[in-house]
């Protein structure tokens, strides 16, 4: 059942980009080529830019960009009623529409630049298990209908209805969200970095960078194992790799495992889903095969702090949990009984204390980027954090970037 190799980057496009030499000096150095450093290169290219990209695999995408279930799904880490709570209105509301034109933003670039393939419209469907949950739920419904946003709470019989399969009888119900988008991530990453070559940006892959440092005489001096790169400005993409740049985000950036199991195709189609709080999620790829993960309140620790191996893409794959996924998914989708599990992989994310990104500049420090720590969520965010962090870096405003994702709050 292991593979070395999520779906994505088995079945996406190889990447043949220009495999740039490294420059003595560049304008701006972007540190990782996953969906971030990839899609900034993008922005900052389409402002007439000419970005180098720095990415230590053999092509874009092979991080946990190229690992994940492709979802884009819209809002915050925490449900919209409590997000409401935890950094009060404006800011929750904040942190919604950004990945409400996030959403347009994606089929606006997709549509440009020739990637219809790599999207597949879909709705999201959060069911609760407990009473607690559901009110959760039903609450967040009513939040997001008074911001003007689609949302409803469905009992039981009508979430079976919009699920388009069977549920089991301990789901109480669950909240419906049209109009959401998944992707094939490796696919829609390498489009938009070959978008970004085309518009004049450079990726020199296989490429590991080792320190950034504040260079004599400005700028900043980007050491790698191919040699230093002089850079004027410099935006650190590294996931949960970030803090071994930028040590002082350790404390802040923890590494988690995440794992997926996939199935065979199957003869229905269901929209993304999430069970209990998110513990258990899934989705379906386009070729109809379905898509499991979670469980990590399975694991001792929660899966949270684990080893990152030096050069590795992903922690230790581990077989138990990726069997216990493929056990609980018949007691979760009936109609999934007998469908066999043909492929699992890991991944990392990269979560902070309280679940937000750091997006933004590094106080005190002219010319230096983070765009990091995604909290397993950072496809909805994937055009426009990089669109707005790229007006930044041009010393524009760049305001659809949350005053919540500020990574001055930890600093
Ligand atoms: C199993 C799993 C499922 C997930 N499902 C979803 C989902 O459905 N929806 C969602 O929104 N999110 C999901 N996520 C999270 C999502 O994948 C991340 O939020 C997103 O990919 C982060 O993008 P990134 O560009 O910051 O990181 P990455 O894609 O990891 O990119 C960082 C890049 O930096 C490179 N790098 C690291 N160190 C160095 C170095 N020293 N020198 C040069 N390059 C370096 C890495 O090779 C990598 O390519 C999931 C994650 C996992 C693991």
């Amino acid at each position: 059942m292991q593979s070395p190799d999520s779906y994505w980057i088995a079945t996406g496009p190889d990447w043949t980009g220009n495999g740039a030499a490294l420059p003595k000096r560049t304008g701006v150095c972007v540190l990782g080529a996953g969906v971030m450093g990839s899609t900034l290169a993008y922005w900052l290219s389409r402002a007439g830019l000419r970005p180098l990209v720095l990415e230590r695999n053999p092509g874009p995408a092979m991080g946990s960009s190229g690992r994940n279930a492709g979802r884009l799904i819209q809002g915050g880490n925490a449900q919209h009623a409590l997000a409401i709570e935890k950094f009060g209105h404006a800011e929750a509301l904040a942190v919604y529409r950004a990945t409400l034109v996030n959403r347009d933003l994606v089929r606006e670039v997709i549509a440009r630049e020739g990637l219809e393939a790599t999207r597949f419209p879909t709705a999201k469907l959060d069911l609760a298990v407990s009473e607690d949950e559901a009110l959760e739920l039903e609450r967040t419904a009513e939040a997001l209908r008074a911001d003007g946003i689609a949302a409803e709470w469905l009992d039981l019989p009508a979430s079976r209805e919009v699920f388009g399969t069977d549920l089991p009888d301990t789901i109480i119900g669950g909240l419906y969200r049209p109009d959401q988008d998944a992707v094939h991530s490796v696919a829609y990453v390498r489009g938009m970095a070959a978008a970004a070559e085309r518009g004049g940006a450079e990726f020199a892959c296989g490429v590991t960078v080792t320190s950034v440092e504040p260079a004599t005489g400005g700028g900043w001096l980007v050491t790698t194992d191919a040699g230093h790169v002089l850079a004027d400005q410099v935006v650190v993409a590294l996931n949960a790799w970030t803090p071994r740049l930028l040590p002082e985000l350790a404390p802040v950036i923890t590494p988690v495992r995440g794992q997926l199991v996939q199935t065979a195709p199957v003869p229905f189609r269901i929209p993304q889903w999430g069970l209990d709080r998110g513990l258990v999620y899934g989705g379906q790829a386009p070729d109809g095969s379905l898509l499991l993960g979670g469980l990590r309140n399975t694991v001792p620790g929660r899966d949270e702090g684990v080893e990152l191996p030096e050069g590795s893409n992903t922690p230790a794959f581990s077989p138990e949990l990726a069997g216990r996924l493929a056990e609980a998914l018949p007691s979760l989708l009936p109609e999934a009984t007998g469908v066999p599990v043909v492929r699992a992989w890991s991944g990392v994310m990269a979560f902070t204390p309280d679940r937000c990104p750091l997006v933004g500049a590094w106080p005190g420090a002219h010319g230096l980027w983070v765009m990091a720590a995604f909290n397993g969520h950072g496809m909805p965010y994937s055009q426009v954090m990089p669109e707005q962090l790229a007006e930044r870096i041009r010393g524009g405003r760049g305001d659809g970037i949350p005053a919540a994702f500020d990574p001055a709050r930890f600093l």
